[in-house]
């Protein structure tokens, strides 16, 4: 087992990663930008570096710094939590020829599932059904028009290196695809460096479902369910819940079998999520992560099993300490992200917390890396806590939730608890019938 890991992150995901290695007897390294030298996870862990100026640029997403900070300090392992370079093929490879070792999968299965155009033709053949679409990217405005009629209106153009939700475009008749197209991959250039795009069908009222899996060094894979992620605003996920309200027992064990065989025969290693949409009783892949989602935890609170602790033994080499036998699914569990933003314009409110009180009780978890007097910088993503419930059944976890949101206190920038609220107390999520697009809708009214 390794000694000592370096986490190559920030905020709640760089506290929740130190919290699993000092269970684990493991030493922690935290890597910091100046505008952070004050944060919770620089205290708990047992060391910390300081590897640039806040831009991320310069500092979370700069690999010979991080490189230099695990050779100083003699860290064993890298963990890169989420976002930043999570995803980033180059960074597991040079991770890996420098002699320390990537806590997630290799970097041929990042490069592969990272290319969403390569992604989807890989797991078709493997027999998952995806979304209807191109087959590959789509060169031309002329390819492009073939194919929406083909698919019948409306398509959605998304980028091939895309991610958190940015660089999409729903088109809904020929007139407005030409103009859509070039959009979308100028778009994508700017924000991916790469102008690769594809088209897929555009489906009016899924969910967003996503599996949770693991594959171990040995062969073995394995899934531990669901999570229902399908309440987003511009494609981005604010609550998640597992198991999904929407699916049957069979359901969830044919949909979670399909996955764990694709990913055994990938012989991929390490966590990882398969995303779906799932419309009219049916499944249509749509990209896998090859890491830790932010969403985790409610997997953890349903199963009782510590996902980064998993990760960290796989990586180390240790075969999956999971199989169906001892993996349970129990109760329900929802998860609240807490921005901070105006809960009505999403306008970020980066600031002081002047003052700050945690929900707690049974099944009650918080992931924060806030404290009263800490200062949120103005430099990286919003989101500041997760607020997660476990319950026995749905309606217990939900009353529960309603509860703990009154009980947090984060004074001096406004958040988006009042929006999770206003949220859990509406008919469709309070019935489980809700979609992709339904908080759109109701924003839409709310506002008008
Ligand atoms: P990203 O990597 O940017 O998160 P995804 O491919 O995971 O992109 O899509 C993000 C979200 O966009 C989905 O959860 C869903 O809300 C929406 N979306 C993507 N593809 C489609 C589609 N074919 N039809 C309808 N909505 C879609």
């Amino acid at each position: 087992m390794f000694k000592k890991v370096l986490i190559a992150n920030r905020g709640e995901i760089a506290l929740r990663i130190i919290r699993a290695c000092r269970e684990m007897g493991i030493q922690s390294v935290a890597v910091h930008s100046t505008a952070d030298a004050n944060s919770m996870a620089v205290r708990l862990a047992d060391e910390s570096v300081c590897i640039g100026p806040p831009q991320s640029k310069d500092s979370y997403l700069n690999i010979p710094s991080i490189l230099t900070a695990a050779a100083v300090t003699g860290a064993d392992a890298i963990h890169p939590g989420y976002g930043f370079l999570s995803e980033n093929a180059q960074f597991a490879r040079m991770i890996e020829e420098h002699g320390f070792t990537f806590i997630g999968p290799s970097a041929e299965h990042i490069e592969k599932m990272g290319d969403k155009v390569t992604a989807k033709k890989t797991v078709m053949e493997l027999g998952l059904p995806v979304v209807p679409g191109s087959p590959g990217a789509v060169e031309s405005v002329e390819d492009g028009l073939k194919i929406c009629n083909d698919a019948g209106y409306p398509v959605i153009i998304k980028a091939a290196s895309g991610g958190g939700g940015k660089g999409m475009q729903v088109v809904r008749s020929d007139e407005e695809f030409a103009e859509a197209f070039t959009t979308a991959r100028r778009e994508a250039a700017a924000n991916f460096g790469d102008d690769t795009v594809y088209i897929e069908k555009y489906l009016e009222k899924p969910r967003h479902i996503e599996i949770q899996i693991f594959g171990d060094k040995h062969g073995n894979a394995i899934h531990l369910g669901e999570r229902d992620c399908s309440i987003q605003r511009r494609h981005q996920k604010l609550v998640e819940e597992a198991p999904s309200p929407a699916l049957s027992d069979n359901e969830r064990a044919e949909i979670g079998k399909l996955a764990a065989d694709v990913i055994r025969e990938m012989g991929y290693v390490g966590a990882g999520t398969i995303e779906f949409l799932y419309e009219d009783s049916k499944f249509y892949f749509m990209e896998m992560n090859t890491r830790i989602q932010v969403e985790h935890p409610v997997t953890e609170m349903i199963t009782g099993v510590d996902l980064i602790a998993e990760q960290i033994r796989i990586a180390a080499g240790e075969k999956l300490s999971l199989n169906k036998e001892n993996i349970k699914l129990r109760g329900h569990a929802i998860e609240v992200r807490i921005n901070a933003e105006d809960p009505d314009t999403f306008v970020p409110s980066p600031g002081k917390i002047k003052q700050f009180h945690a929900p707690g009780g049974l099944g009650v978890r918080f992931d924060s890396a806030i404290y009263t007097g800490y200062s949120i910088p103005p430099y990286y993503d919003s989101m500041i806590g997760k607020l997660i419930v476990h319950g026995r059944t749905r309606d217990e976890a939900i009353k529960r939730l309603r509860r703990a949101i009154v009980e947090t206190v984060v004074d001096g920038v406004k958040t988006t608890l009042p929006l999770h609220q206003w949220i859990i107390d509406e008919e469709a999520f309070l019935t489980g019938d809700y979609n992709i697009h339904w908080l759109e809708k109701k924003l839409a009214e709310k506002n008008s």
